[in-house]
């Protein structure tokens, strides 16, 4: 009884509260508008030609690097948030050439039933090589890839064993439906990382001008892979704004 009874003064007392509070407006209705965030892939000094790198990818010069900056500070600015991933290889990684006595740089070998391209050693964790060449403010997060000497990991999402890194539960954590993805090289690390990010189920769009190939057949090749995929290749940055909440695609 006495519980029921302070269960009434209570509620007695609560127009009170409720008059003092500021007149509520009903919530109005939001159509899904797709979030975007960009993914940036290695841009590194051992990656670029400007940085006279150990495995540069042609036409990674000054006036490239530029242009990669400059879009990426305009998609920070719009608001977009940003991801870098970073290519980090322990010295004894499986993917130098220098680490299997015999081989030499560019060959493939089969390791444990993959195909392994044998590189130059490149982005040795802490190296100079390795740095980042944008600023790091740009960047909500870095996600570092490759760690793992017994596995490559040209995806920002996962390497060849299977072991995922950040990048999908920051992307989910930030409610992202669609990336932008550009950077180096399109027939590897921007190819792998834009179809894992499709397989995942985002809707991804691959920028060709912000982005550069190791060799023309295979950067070919990598396009057309993508589309296959359901990922949207276009050339320049403004293709690639997202789409409008006026017009939302269906996912
Ligand atoms: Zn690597």
């Amino acid at each position: 009884m006495t519980s029921r009874r302070s269960l009434l003064s209570l509620l007695a007392l609560l127009p009170l509260t409720t008059s003092a509070a500021p007149p509520q407006t009903p919530p109005t209705p939001q159509p899904p508008t797709p979030k975007t965030a960009v993914i940036v892939v290695d841009i590194q000094g051992d990656f670029t030609e400007a940085h006279k790198g150990s495995l540069a990818v042609p036409g990674t010069d000054a006036t490239y690097l530029a242009a990669v900056a400059a879009a990426t500070s305009s998609l920070k600015a719009a608001g977009l948030p940003i991801f870098a991933t970073q290519d980090w290889h322990p010295a004894n990684h499986i993917s130098f050439f220098s680490n299997h006595p015999g081989r030499k740089p560019f060959e493939s070998i089969s390791l444990n039933g993959r195909t392994q391209v044998l590189w130059p050693p490149h982005c040795i964790r802490k190296s100079q090589g390795a740095n980042l060449l944008l600023d790091r403010n740009l960047f909500s997060a870095v996600v570092q890839k490759g760690k793992d000497k017994r596995y490559d990991s040209y995806s920002g999402f996962k390497d060849d064993g299977g072991s995922s890194t950040r990048m999908e539960s920051l992307l989910r954590k930030a409610d992202i439906s669609h990336v932008i993805v550009y950077g180096v090289a399109t027939d590897y690390c921007v190819r792998a990382t834009a179809l894992d990010a499709a397989a995942a189920g985002f809707h991804v769009t691959m920028i060709t001008d912000l982005s550069r190939g190791v060799a023309p057949a295979s950067t070919t090749q990598a396009l057309a892979d993508l589309k296959a995929k359901g990922v949207r290749v276009v050339p320049k940055l403004s293709d690639a704004l997202p789409p409008t909440p006026s017009t939302p695609t269906p996912r």
